[in-house]
């Protein structure tokens, strides 16, 4: 059913946050024949910076005109800048083509108003549904917040949706239930495994039925080898949504552009947190990618997204060609379909701790130990790997020497 009040889902501090009173005058400074006495803008004058000139890789030339930056250089509207907005709208509504009216906050990267969500949604002793392994940066924000872990298990294809039912049927109801499922659907970090549409139809239908939000941080999205499975956000008819993309691996991660979509009344939550925390996203950032994006146009995007992609393919074809000559029998993986990372579980080893963190290091291979992704500290035997940014000779000559641990781990 459409959700109309959100009430039941928002934290007892994002019920807190009142509106800035300076920040709500901030769209009104751009209405025509509007003069300003009211905001605490700096006279752009004084700023030392007059346009901006850039080349892409393919030697397009882009400008950054002074109208365009003297925009760029000034405070600007907390959700985002409104041409960059109207353009990942378009780009949403194309690509997913939700169901609703939904809006959007552009944040410091998606970890920016993923923190916020987490934050909108959840009171300490909350429980929170998360998928078993899960991504170390949302572990990092959601573990100091004395919540409860109801960690569902993943397998080949990602999050196990009889896993979950189990879990909210099987519910004790003296505590309070989840109101929110946090999960990365497609090259899951750490796994590199994606979620099927069958099973992420049934995982909304669990949403529906037990009334959570899904929280779908999907970064990897338009890294998907081939067709692109539909997003949760596309299938979303009740308003129970929460979509966050990032530009950090297609266009750039140090520029921090991210946003979330979902519904207006959640999304306005976020940009009320944002005013209160840092403003509003670098408006140098927005108006740069903005340039990017305009020369582009959404086609453009797309198939910049699709070189990306088949790069990510052939570094993992490396990989694994790698891999099977010498871990065979050693370790044991599921090949990714999406993204950089894959998911090795180390065969006769129980937890994987000291030999990554410490004998892996020695021998000059970094590899991230399985624990750091459970959300109960679990002891495993598996380690996180990226493709991403060694060489063919690199990837070779670090499998061969993790073989050479793996061997003499096991006969120790
Ligand atoms: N979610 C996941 C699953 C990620 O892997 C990352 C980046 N490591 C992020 C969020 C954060 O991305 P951003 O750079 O957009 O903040």
């Amino acid at each position: 059913m459409v959700i109309t009040d959100y009430d039941r889902f928002l934290s007892k501090r994002s019920k807190a946050r009142k509106p800035s009173a300076i920040r709500a005058l901030q769209p009104l400074i751009a209405l025509p024949g509007m003069i300003s006495l009211g905001g605490g803008l700096p006279h752009p004058s004084t700023f030392p910076i007059l346009d901006m000139s850039f080349t892409l890789t393919n030697g397009d030339s882009l400008t950054i005109s002074e109208n365009e930056m003297r925009r760029a250089l000034q405070y600007s509207n907390t959700n985002g800048l409104p041409d960059l907005i109207e353009w990942l709208k378009q780009l949403q509504i194309e690509e997913h083509k939700p169901k609703y009216d939904f809006d959007i906050c552009i944040g410091n990267g998606s970890q920016d108003v993923l923190s916020k969500a987490f934050e909108m949604l959840l009171n300490e002793n909350d429980s929170i549904l998360i998928e078993k392994p899960a991504y170390t940066g949302a572990l990092a924000f959601l573990r100091p917040m004395g919540l409860t872990f109801v960690d569902i298990e993943t397998d080949g294809n990602g999050i196990i949706p009889e896993k979950l039912e189990e879990a909210l049927e099987n519910w004790d109801d003296s505590k309070p239930r989840p109101k929110c499922i946090y999960t990365v659907p497609i090259a899951g970090n750490p796994t590199g495994v994606s979620v099927s549409l069958e099973r992420k139809k049934r995982v909304y239908e669990l949403a529906q039925k037990y009334d959570f939000i899904i929280l779908e941080d999907d970064p990897y999205y338009y890294l998907q080898f081939s067709e692109r499975i539909p997003s949760y956000f596309s299938m979303d008819v009740d308003g129970r949504v929460l979509r966050f993309d990032s530009f950090s691996k297609i266009l750039s991660s140090g520029i921090r552009i991210g946003w979330v979509s979902g519904p207006k009344p959640l999304v306005n939550r976020i940009v009320l947190h944002t005013q209160a925390a840092n403003l509003h996203a670098s408006g140098l950032s927005q108006t740069f990618a903005l340039s990017i994006l305009r020369r582009w146009g959404v086609f453009g995007f797309m198939e910049h997204a699709k070189k990306t992609a088949a790069f990510y393919k052939q570094k993992r074809d490396i990989f694994i060609e790698s891999a099977e000559k010498y871990l065979d029998g050693l370790a044991e993986w599921n090949t990714p379909t999406a993204g950089m990372f894959i998911w090795l579980k180390l065969l006769g080893i129980d937890d994987s701790e000291t030999l990554i963190k410490k004998k892996a290091i020695e021998k000059k291979v970094l590899m991230v130990p399985g624990f750091e992704f459970f959300p109960n500290n679990d002891v495993t035997p598996y380690v996180r790997a990226s493709y991403s940014t060694a060489t063919k000779e690199e990837i070779d000559e670090a499998l061969k020497r993790l073989a050479s641990l793996l061997r003499d781990a096991i006969a120790s």
